[in-house]
């Protein structure tokens, strides 16, 4: 078979690079692709690049931006059978998954983006006593450095790349070493788009390497980040000495609450989707299920009946509802969990060690596993603890609301959580009471890209959407005027 390589994108160009890292399909434990492993040389290559086109990108019009943007939207969306099955083999996400959500949330970032920078206005304010006008003025803050996470590559890298060029920043990107074909073929229709040399580019390779080098970049005075918060924790130290503006979007331990009087009709797949979707690999994914105790019972039964029902498969397969995991790895990793929930003494109801697994030859080395609920589990425990990022889920009972919502705040994040309830007052109170940048409510992922998106604690810092993101990839300034 012959092998994928990729290459560097500096100042409208691919550049190859002097070593590569293996990136293997997760669907088949294949290496099939070769990734640059770049470091400081060509971050600052791509810095010069970047420097360059500044001047000429930050003095276009918002509507002159914005026509290239939605060049690029049109681009990816021509490309978008070619770019979900690259996606799918890449991460081993089900190619109904790159489909359906990855690829079109891609293209809508470049429109969403292109049709918000249009519509932003800045204050003033009016000192007549005095004579003065004050008013405030927003300019892009120079060069981008832009780092994003494996599990939903292009999704996540665009979602950062579009912000930052409408404004008027240039950019290096730097996908997941694990996941970067689709940012590579990105490159291809930048050129097309009218995307001007050094407005964007995207340098491949490892966090410690590449990713430090930009990080501890002088002339990059703003790195916006997704990934763990272990690796934020680095950035923050690494970017400090330099005063960096930071977005840090990390993440999360998700709870959701089930009321006796949810619509369990409704809630049960929600849950299993929002539990499982994407091997469990979505930041926003449910990992405690806290259930009233009076439904417990019937809830637990119908949920692993369900969770029995989400079937994992080959990524290519349409009835598959789950692929493969990321890496070796990780599903190591996340396997562990379940050994240590195990040893603990907690029940493992269905997946992991209890059902079978049934996979094509070519794929039994893949890195699948099977969609996994543990119960009778305390709250102390690693798995209530911690983010495991994989399809394992804890549902637990749960008797007063008050003590459901000190249960679900007691962990280290708060990015996102669900309530399900039949009762208006409960579901304001909830929602006002629980420690999360995101609350849905007898729902799940419903996304309005308008408002904010983020976490709190350690999720994050920062937030994203049309203003914010705004206001992150832009300097303010108050100026006033004696007349
Ligand atoms: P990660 O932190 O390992 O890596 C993220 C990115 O950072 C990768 O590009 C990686 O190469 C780079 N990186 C690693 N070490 C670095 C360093 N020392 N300096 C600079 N860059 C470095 O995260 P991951 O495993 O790729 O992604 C999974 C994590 O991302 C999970 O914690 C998940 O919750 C989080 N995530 C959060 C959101 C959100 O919006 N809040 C969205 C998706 C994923």
């Amino acid at each position: 078979m012959e092998l994928l390589m990729l290459e560097n994108f500096i100042d409208g160009r691919f550049l190859p690079c002097h070593s590569y890292i293996d990136s293997y399909d997760p669907s088949t434990g294949e290496v099939y692709c070769k990734v640059p492993d770049s470091g400081k040389e060509e971050i600052e290559a791509a810095v010069e690049a970047a420097r360059k086109a500044f001047p000429s990108w930050s003095s276009r019009s918002p509507q002159e931006r914005s026509q290239v943007l939605n060049r690029l939207a049109n681009l990816l969306e021509q490309s978008l059978e070619e770019l979900a099955q690259a996606e799918s083999k890449d991460q081993g996400k089900t190619l109904t998954m790159a489909r359906t959500i990855d690829i079109p949330r891609s293209v809508q970032n470049f429109r969403f983006f292109a049709s918000s920078i249009l519509h932003h206005t800045t204050e003033s304010t009016q000192m007549d006593h005095l004579g003065c006008l004050h008013y405030t003025v927003r300019t892009p803050v120079g060069i981008a450095g832009l780092i994003s996470p494996w599990n939903l590559p292009l999704y996540l890298l665009t979602w950062k790349i579009a912000p930052a060029i409408a404004a008027g920043n240039t950019v290096i990107a730097k996908p997941s070493e694990l996941t970067s074909v689709t940012a590579w073929m990105l490159c291809k229709f930048l050129n097309k788009a009218g995307v001007p040399p050094g407005v964007v580019n995207i340098v491949f390779g490892t966090g410690p390497k590449v990713g430090e080098a930009l990080v501890t970049h002088p002339e990059v005075p703003l790195i916006s980040f997704t990934g763990s918060q272990p690796t934020a924790e680095r950035i923050t130290q690494l970017s400090a000495p330099f005063c960096k503006k930071l977005s840090l979007e990390l993440g999360g331990k998700n709870p959701a609450i089930i009321f006796e009087d949810a619509n369990l009709e409704d809630c049960i797949p929600a849950t299993v989707r929002s539990s499982f979707a994407n091997q469990g690999e979505i930041c926003l994914c449910t990992s405690r299920i806290f259930v009233q105790r009076s439904i417990y019972n019937e809830f637990l039964k119908r949920f692993v009946e369900a969770t029995r029902k989400w079937k994992v498969g080959i990524p290519s397969d349409p009835s598959a509802s789950m692929g493969a995991l990321i890496s070796k790895a990780h599903l190591e990793k996340v396997r562990s969990y379940i050994k240590k929930a195990r040893a603990e003494g907690a029940q493992i109801l269905c997946g992991e060690g209890v059902d079978r697994l049934s996979l094509p030859p070519r794929n039994q080395v893949g890195y699948f596993m099977l969609p996994t609920v543990i119960t009778d589990i305390k709250d102390e425990s690693c798995c209530m603890k911690e983010e495991i990022f994989g399809p394992v889920t804890c549902v637990v009972p749960f008797d007063s609301e008050e003590e459901v919502i000190r249960r679900a705040n007691n962990v280290k994040y708060g990015l996102a959580a669900t309530v399900w309830s039949g009762h208006v007052g409960r579901i304001h109170r909830v929602a006002q009471k629980l420690q999360s940048g995101l609350v849905w409510t007898n729902c799940w992922l419903i996304r309005e890209l308008n408002l904010p998106f983020g976490g709190m604690k350690y999720s994050g810092i920062g937030r994203e959407g049309a203003k914010d993101s705004h206001d992150f990839f832009t300097e303010i300034k108050t100026i006033t005027v004696k007349y």
